[in-house]
Protein backbone atom coordinates (compact mmCIF):
# COMPACT_ATOMS: atom_id res chain seq x y z
CA UNK A 1 0.00 0.00 0.00
CA UNK A 2 3.20 2.21 1.16
CA UNK A 3 4.24 1.15 -2.68
CA UNK A 4 1.43 2.24 -4.36
CA UNK A 5 1.09 5.46 -2.47
CA UNK A 6 5.11 6.41 -2.93
CA UNK A 7 4.85 5.58 -6.89
CA UNK A 8 1.77 7.91 -7.31
CA UNK A 9 3.36 10.69 -5.96
CA UNK A 10 6.19 10.03 -8.44
CA UNK A 11 4.38 10.22 -11.19
CA UNK A 12 2.37 13.54 -9.97
CA UNK A 13 6.05 14.93 -9.22
CA UNK A 14 7.38 13.90 -12.77
CA UNK A 15 4.01 15.49 -14.10
CA UNK A 16 4.35 18.64 -11.92
CA UNK A 17 7.76 18.82 -13.52
CA UNK A 18 6.63 18.02 -16.70
CA UNK A 19 4.33 21.16 -16.90
CA UNK A 20 6.09 23.36 -15.04
CA UNK A 21 9.28 22.67 -17.93
CA UNK A 22 6.50 23.51 -20.14
CA UNK A 23 5.58 26.56 -19.05
CA UNK A 24 9.04 28.06 -18.96
CA UNK A 25 9.35 26.86 -22.44
CA UNK A 26 6.27 28.87 -23.25
CA UNK A 27 7.12 31.79 -21.30
CA UNK A 28 10.40 31.49 -23.15
CA UNK A 29 9.13 31.41 -26.67
CA UNK A 30 6.62 34.46 -25.59
CA UNK A 31 9.56 36.55 -24.47
CA UNK A 32 11.25 36.11 -28.04
CA UNK A 33 8.59 37.24 -29.34
CA UNK A 34 7.45 39.58 -27.05
CA UNK A 35 10.81 41.66 -27.10
CA UNK A 36 10.55 41.97 -30.91
CA UNK A 37 7.03 43.00 -30.51
CA UNK A 38 7.43 45.85 -28.18
CA UNK A 39 6.21 44.54 -24.99
CA UNK A 40 8.57 45.42 -22.69
CA UNK A 41 8.75 48.65 -20.82
CA UNK A 42 10.79 50.20 -18.01
CA UNK A 43 9.48 51.54 -14.72
CA UNK A 44 11.62 54.50 -12.97
CA UNK A 45 12.42 54.55 -9.08
CA UNK A 46 14.18 57.67 -8.10
CA UNK A 47 17.39 58.14 -5.96
CA UNK A 48 17.65 60.78 -3.49
CA UNK A 49 20.56 62.23 -1.75
CA UNK A 50 20.45 62.34 2.19
CA UNK A 51 22.16 65.49 2.15
CA UNK A 52 19.26 67.51 0.74
CA UNK A 53 16.32 64.83 -0.34
CA UNK A 54 17.10 65.89 -3.79
CA UNK A 55 16.69 63.35 -6.47
CA UNK A 56 19.88 62.08 -8.31
CA UNK A 57 18.90 59.85 -11.03
CA UNK A 58 16.39 56.68 -11.58
CA UNK A 59 17.21 53.12 -11.54
CA UNK A 60 15.12 51.81 -15.02
CA UNK A 61 13.43 48.23 -14.00
CA UNK A 62 11.84 46.22 -16.59
CA UNK A 63 7.95 44.90 -16.83
CA UNK A 64 6.49 42.65 -19.54
CA UNK A 65 3.00 43.66 -20.51
CA UNK A 66 2.01 39.84 -21.29
CA UNK A 67 -0.61 39.38 -24.09
CA UNK A 68 -2.16 36.89 -22.07
CA UNK A 69 -0.57 36.67 -18.21
CA UNK A 70 -0.94 40.38 -17.85
CA UNK A 71 1.95 42.39 -16.43
CA UNK A 72 4.99 40.28 -15.07
CA UNK A 73 7.89 41.65 -13.01
CA UNK A 74 11.50 41.00 -13.58
CA UNK A 75 11.25 37.88 -11.08
CA UNK A 76 8.39 36.17 -13.67
CA UNK A 77 10.84 36.11 -16.04
CA UNK A 78 14.40 37.32 -15.49
CA UNK A 79 15.85 33.54 -15.10
CA UNK A 80 13.94 31.85 -17.98
CA UNK A 81 15.25 34.99 -20.03
CA UNK A 82 18.99 33.70 -18.56
CA UNK A 83 18.57 29.86 -18.99
CA UNK A 84 17.56 30.53 -22.59
CA UNK A 85 20.11 33.61 -23.74
CA UNK A 86 17.50 36.18 -24.30
CA UNK A 87 18.90 38.26 -21.42
CA UNK A 88 21.15 39.41 -24.20
CA UNK A 89 18.86 40.73 -26.64
CA UNK A 90 16.32 41.77 -23.64
CA UNK A 91 19.48 43.68 -21.69
CA UNK A 92 20.38 45.42 -25.13
CA UNK A 93 16.63 46.27 -25.47
CA UNK A 94 16.88 47.93 -21.88
CA UNK A 95 19.78 49.61 -22.57
CA UNK A 96 19.09 51.21 -26.07
CA UNK A 97 15.33 52.09 -23.92
CA UNK A 98 16.59 53.31 -20.74
CA UNK A 99 19.15 55.79 -22.92
CA UNK A 100 16.94 56.93 -25.54
CA UNK A 101 14.62 57.94 -23.04
CA UNK A 102 16.93 59.36 -20.75
CA UNK A 103 18.23 61.68 -23.13
CA UNK A 104 14.64 63.34 -23.47
CA UNK A 105 14.27 64.57 -19.80
CA UNK A 106 14.10 67.55 -18.91
CA UNK A 107 16.46 67.23 -16.44
CA UNK A 108 19.57 65.67 -16.86
CA UNK A 109 19.36 63.21 -14.43
CA UNK A 110 21.49 59.78 -14.04
CA UNK A 111 19.76 56.32 -15.45
CA UNK A 112 20.56 52.96 -13.99
CA UNK A 113 20.63 50.27 -15.64
CA UNK A 114 21.03 46.38 -14.13
CA UNK A 115 22.73 43.74 -16.24
CA UNK A 116 22.86 40.18 -15.64
CA UNK A 117 26.22 38.31 -15.19
CA UNK A 118 26.05 36.53 -18.46
CA UNK A 119 25.32 39.61 -20.57
CA UNK A 120 28.88 41.04 -18.93
CA UNK A 121 30.25 37.85 -20.86
CA UNK A 122 29.08 39.49 -24.13
CA UNK A 123 32.06 40.07 -26.60
CA UNK A 124 30.25 43.08 -28.28
CA UNK A 125 28.53 44.49 -24.97
CA UNK A 126 30.89 47.77 -24.66
CA UNK A 127 30.55 47.89 -28.35
CA UNK A 128 27.04 47.87 -28.21
CA UNK A 129 26.58 50.36 -25.19
CA UNK A 130 29.30 52.95 -26.80
CA UNK A 131 26.91 52.80 -29.77
CA UNK A 132 23.78 53.61 -27.75
CA UNK A 133 25.30 56.39 -26.18
CA UNK A 134 26.33 58.25 -29.37
CA UNK A 135 22.84 57.41 -31.02
CA UNK A 136 20.65 58.23 -27.78
CA UNK A 137 23.29 61.29 -27.30
CA UNK A 138 23.10 60.63 -23.66
CA UNK A 139 26.49 62.00 -21.98
CA UNK A 140 28.02 58.83 -21.05
CA UNK A 141 28.49 60.01 -17.00
CA UNK A 142 24.75 59.45 -16.85
CA UNK A 143 24.77 55.99 -17.35
CA UNK A 144 24.97 54.24 -14.40
CA UNK A 145 25.34 49.88 -14.74
CA UNK A 146 24.30 48.02 -11.87
CA UNK A 147 25.93 44.46 -11.42
CA UNK A 148 25.30 42.04 -8.79
CA UNK A 149 28.71 39.93 -6.97
CA UNK A 150 27.51 37.01 -9.16
CA UNK A 151 28.46 38.86 -12.18
CA UNK A 152 32.39 38.29 -11.12
CA UNK A 153 31.82 34.31 -11.05
CA UNK A 154 31.63 33.31 -14.46
CA UNK A 155 34.92 33.92 -16.54
CA UNK A 156 36.20 36.79 -14.06
CA UNK A 157 39.09 38.06 -16.48
CA UNK A 158 36.50 38.71 -19.32
CA UNK A 159 33.95 40.36 -17.13
CA UNK A 160 36.72 42.85 -15.54
CA UNK A 161 37.75 43.79 -18.68
CA UNK A 162 34.10 44.43 -19.87
CA UNK A 163 33.48 46.65 -16.20
CA UNK A 164 36.88 48.34 -17.21
CA UNK A 165 36.29 49.62 -20.70
CA UNK A 166 32.96 50.45 -19.76
CA UNK A 167 34.19 52.79 -17.70
CA UNK A 168 36.85 53.88 -19.61
CA UNK A 169 33.80 55.22 -22.22
CA UNK A 170 32.68 57.28 -18.75
CA UNK A 171 30.31 54.95 -17.54
CA UNK A 172 29.89 54.16 -14.00
CA UNK A 173 29.72 51.18 -12.29
CA UNK A 174 27.17 49.98 -9.35
CA UNK A 175 27.30 47.37 -6.71
CA UNK A 176 23.75 46.24 -6.62
CA UNK A 177 22.69 43.91 -3.75
CA UNK A 178 25.36 43.93 -1.53
CA UNK A 179 26.09 41.89 1.02
CA UNK A 180 23.88 38.90 -0.07
CA UNK A 181 26.78 37.29 -2.17
CA UNK A 182 28.64 34.66 -1.63
CA UNK A 183 32.49 37.24 -1.96
CA UNK A 184 31.48 40.42 -1.41
CA UNK A 185 34.55 41.91 0.07
CA UNK A 186 36.70 40.14 -3.01
CA UNK A 187 34.23 42.12 -5.50
CA UNK A 188 34.57 44.72 -4.42
CA UNK A 189 38.68 44.08 -3.95
CA UNK A 190 38.64 43.02 -7.73
CA UNK A 191 36.92 46.32 -9.17
CA UNK A 192 36.66 50.22 -8.13
CA UNK A 193 33.07 50.32 -8.28
CA UNK A 194 31.35 53.99 -8.17
CA UNK A 195 28.77 52.74 -5.56
CA UNK A 196 28.00 50.37 -3.64
CA UNK A 197 23.79 49.52 -2.88
CA UNK A 198 23.23 47.78 0.28
CA UNK A 199 20.80 45.20 0.05
CA UNK A 200 17.43 45.79 0.92
CA UNK A 201 17.00 42.57 3.12
CA UNK A 202 19.27 44.21 5.82
CA UNK A 203 17.03 47.75 5.26
CA UNK A 204 14.82 45.68 6.10
CA UNK A 205 15.72 44.74 9.48
CA UNK A 206 16.38 47.76 10.75
CA UNK A 207 15.06 48.78 14.03
CA UNK A 208 14.21 45.06 14.70
CA UNK A 209 17.39 43.35 14.74
CA UNK A 210 20.65 45.44 16.28
CA UNK A 211 22.79 42.42 13.97
CA UNK A 212 21.64 44.22 10.76
CA UNK A 213 22.04 47.31 12.27
CA UNK A 214 25.58 46.80 12.79
CA UNK A 215 26.03 45.41 9.12
CA UNK A 216 24.33 48.23 7.76
CA UNK A 217 26.83 50.65 9.51
CA UNK A 218 30.04 48.38 9.04
CA UNK A 219 29.18 48.68 5.16
CA UNK A 220 29.06 52.37 5.36
CA UNK A 221 32.11 52.62 7.18
CA UNK A 222 33.61 50.43 4.40
CA UNK A 223 32.32 52.04 1.33
CA UNK A 224 33.86 55.32 2.80
CA UNK A 225 36.89 54.14 3.88
CA UNK A 226 37.18 52.90 -0.05
CA UNK A 227 35.67 56.78 -1.36
CA UNK A 228 32.73 54.80 -2.57
CA UNK A 229 29.22 56.35 -2.11
CA UNK A 230 26.43 54.05 -0.36
CA UNK A 231 23.06 53.75 -1.33
CA UNK A 232 20.17 52.03 0.81
CA UNK A 233 17.77 50.11 -1.15
CA UNK A 234 14.42 49.51 0.00
CA UNK A 235 13.76 52.19 2.22
CA UNK A 236 9.97 52.26 3.49
CA UNK A 237 9.89 53.65 6.80
CA UNK A 238 11.05 57.17 8.21
CA UNK A 239 12.79 55.34 11.36
CA UNK A 240 14.94 53.62 8.41
CA UNK A 241 15.82 57.13 6.88
CA UNK A 242 16.65 58.50 10.19
CA UNK A 243 19.08 55.77 11.32
CA UNK A 244 20.80 55.55 7.52
CA UNK A 245 20.70 59.41 7.81
CA UNK A 246 23.08 59.06 11.12
CA UNK A 247 25.03 56.45 9.77
CA UNK A 248 25.92 58.63 7.30
CA UNK A 249 24.61 56.68 4.07
CA UNK A 250 24.93 58.84 1.02
CA UNK A 251 21.80 57.94 -1.25
CA UNK A 252 18.58 56.51 -0.40
CA UNK A 253 16.12 54.65 -2.95
CA UNK A 254 12.91 52.58 -1.71
CA UNK A 255 8.86 53.30 -1.55
CA UNK A 256 9.09 55.47 1.00
CA UNK A 257 11.16 58.04 -1.77
CA UNK A 258 9.39 57.07 -4.58
CA UNK A 259 7.91 53.74 -6.26
CA UNK A 260 8.81 52.39 -10.18
CA UNK A 261 6.57 54.21 -12.30
CA UNK A 262 6.19 54.21 -16.05
CA UNK A 263 6.62 57.34 -17.82
CA UNK A 264 3.81 57.65 -20.67
CA UNK A 265 6.01 59.47 -23.56
CA UNK A 266 2.57 59.67 -25.44
CA UNK A 267 1.08 61.70 -22.64
CA UNK A 268 3.93 64.36 -23.45
CA UNK A 269 6.01 64.11 -20.31
CA UNK A 270 9.47 64.40 -20.85
CA UNK A 271 10.35 63.64 -16.98
CA UNK A 272 9.30 61.23 -14.99
CA UNK A 273 6.02 62.30 -13.35
CA UNK A 274 6.53 61.48 -9.80
CA UNK A 275 9.36 61.91 -8.37
CA UNK A 276 7.90 62.90 -4.80
CA UNK A 277 10.34 63.13 -2.20
CA UNK A 278 8.40 64.32 1.28
CA UNK A 279 8.75 67.84 2.48
CA UNK A 280 10.37 69.18 -0.97
CA UNK A 281 8.81 71.22 -3.53
CA UNK A 282 9.62 70.87 -6.89
CA UNK A 283 11.70 73.76 -7.80
CA UNK A 284 14.26 72.24 -5.40
CA UNK A 285 14.63 68.99 -7.33
CA UNK A 286 18.14 69.08 -8.80
CA UNK A 287 20.21 67.91 -11.48
CA UNK A 288 22.25 65.29 -11.27
P1 LIG B 1 17.14 45.43 -7.95
O1 LIG B 1 18.04 45.87 -9.05
O2 LIG B 1 17.74 45.29 -6.60
O3 LIG B 1 15.92 46.45 -7.96
C1 LIG B 1 15.23 46.83 -6.83
C2 LIG B 1 13.96 46.04 -6.64
O4 LIG B 1 13.44 46.33 -5.37
C3 LIG B 1 12.86 46.39 -7.64
O5 LIG B 1 12.08 45.25 -7.85
C4 LIG B 1 12.07 47.43 -6.87
O6 LIG B 1 10.74 47.56 -7.31
C5 LIG B 1 12.14 46.87 -5.48
N1 LIG B 1 11.98 47.91 -4.45
C6 LIG B 1 12.39 49.19 -4.51
N2 LIG B 1 12.11 49.85 -3.38
C7 LIG B 1 11.51 48.97 -2.56
C8 LIG B 1 10.96 49.05 -1.24
O7 LIG B 1 10.98 50.09 -0.56
N3 LIG B 1 10.42 47.93 -0.70
C9 LIG B 1 10.38 46.75 -1.41
N4 LIG B 1 9.81 45.69 -0.81
N5 LIG B 1 10.86 46.62 -2.67
C10 LIG B 1 11.43 47.73 -3.24
P2 LIG B 1 11.72 44.71 -9.30
O8 LIG B 1 11.44 45.84 -10.22
O9 LIG B 1 10.69 43.64 -9.13
O10 LIG B 1 13.09 44.07 -9.77
C11 LIG B 1 13.62 42.95 -9.11
C12 LIG B 1 14.99 42.63 -9.62
O11 LIG B 1 14.95 42.21 -10.99
C13 LIG B 1 15.94 43.83 -9.60
O12 LIG B 1 16.47 44.00 -8.32
C14 LIG B 1 16.98 43.40 -10.61
O13 LIG B 1 17.93 42.52 -10.04
C15 LIG B 1 16.15 42.62 -11.60
N6 LIG B 1 15.88 43.47 -12.78
C16 LIG B 1 14.99 44.48 -12.89
N7 LIG B 1 15.07 45.05 -14.10
C17 LIG B 1 16.07 44.40 -14.77
C18 LIG B 1 16.65 44.52 -16.08
O14 LIG B 1 16.31 45.39 -16.88
N8 LIG B 1 17.66 43.64 -16.40
C19 LIG B 1 18.09 42.68 -15.52
N9 LIG B 1 19.08 41.85 -15.92
N10 LIG B 1 17.56 42.54 -14.29
C20 LIG B 1 16.56 43.39 -13.91
MG1 LIG C 1 8.83 43.65 -8.03
MG1 LIG D 1 19.37 47.30 -9.29
MG1 LIG E 1 19.24 45.80 -5.58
Amino acid sequence: RAKRGGRNAACFFSRDMDEAIRDRRRLARDLKKGIDAGELRLSYQPLAAMADGRIVGFEALVRWQHPVRGLLQPDDFILVAEENGLIIALGNWVLKQACFEAAKWERPFRVAVNLSALHLQDNSLVSRVHEILVNSGLSPARLEIEITESALFLDQARALSNLRRLKALGVRIAMDDFGTGYSSLSTLNAFPFDRIKIDRSFVDEISRSPQAEKIVRAIVSLGHSLGVPITAEGVETETQLEFLRREGCDQVQGFLIGRPEHIDMHAGLVAPSSPIVPGLEDDQIAQA
